[in-house]
């Protein structure tokens, strides 16, 4: 896997990042792994066959594997939940619960992409939008809740931009992308939800944040804040706008 922990943003953080597309949509599977613990947790895992599963696996040899975070439901991010419960077994699945029905559903949506992969595990774990989950001594992790390409989307964020003054670690999923946005034409996606979602990642963090996304490689919110057609929409948008979606989904 490639390691991503001698970027700017994340060096310095006191915990390794790597990644590694995996699977016919390549879809990007994360590990983060604690300096001083060697607690683990996986984000995504798209392994889709026992080979691209290995390669996961050799990454995290000799850790603790604690946690597999969804950033959502798809058959892209999920393919790989089976072997990685099986190995390990005592990690926590974390899902957000609007996003059960997209979970179950995976192997079916998988089928329209002509993948196929054994039935994901259930979620453990109920992911709070807020929420901050820990891993070993370094890692803290804020959840954010940002529908529209699917209806429980989640974001994972190292919200400490403002101490390390190096901007935020945005876990991203399918919500921004260099240059674009996750699709919204399946039956429970939805734009506007998608526009509120990212106006949501710029009121509330850092603008130097780093985005690792569900696909493609990295990018950074200053960088789509100039070039993205569609984040540009969402931070022209009236602040009613905002806060309309911001009562509707429970967002603080
Ligand atoms: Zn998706
Ligand atoms: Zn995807």
């Amino acid at each position: 896997m490639r390691s991503l922990t001698r970027r700017k943003a994340i060096a310095g953080r006191g915990y390794e990042v790597a990644y590694q597309a995996f699977g016919p949509l390549a879809c990007n599977a994360y590990t983060l792994i604690c300096d001083v613990t060697n607690e683990a947790a996986i984000v995504d895992p798209s392994s889709y066959d026992s080979s691209e599963f290995a390669i996961l696996k050799d990454h995290l040899e000799g850790k603790e594997v604690k946690h597999i975070l969804l950033t959502h439901g798809h058959a892209d991010h999920v393919s790989g939940m089976a072997d990685a419960a099986k190995q390990w077994p005592n990690a926590k699945i974390h899902l957000h619960p609007l996003e059960e029905e997209n979970y179950r559903m995976a192997r079916e949506h998988g089928k329209n992409f002509g993948m196929e992969f054994p039935k994901p595990p259930p979620p453990t774990d109920e992911i709070v939008d807020g929420g901050i989950l820990k891993i070993g001594e370094n890692i803290k992790l804020k959840c954010l809740h940002t529908p529209g390409h699917a209806p429980g989307h989640v974001v994972f964020a190292d919200a400490a931009g403002q101490q390390t003054d190096n901007g935020d670690i945005i876990l991203g999923g399918d919500l921004l992308f260099r240059g674009s946005v996750g699709r919204t034409d399946f039956f429970n996606s939805s734009m506007e939800d998608l526009l509120a979602s990212l106006r949501r990642l710029y009121e509330e963090l850092h603008d130097e944040s780093i985005v690792l996304s569900g696909h493609t490689t990295p990018t950074y919110l200053n960088k789509e804040r100039e070039e993205n057609p569609f984040v540009a929409h969402a931070l022209n948008s009236p602040e009613e706008w905002y806060q309309e979606a911001k009562k509707r989904h429970g967002w603080k």
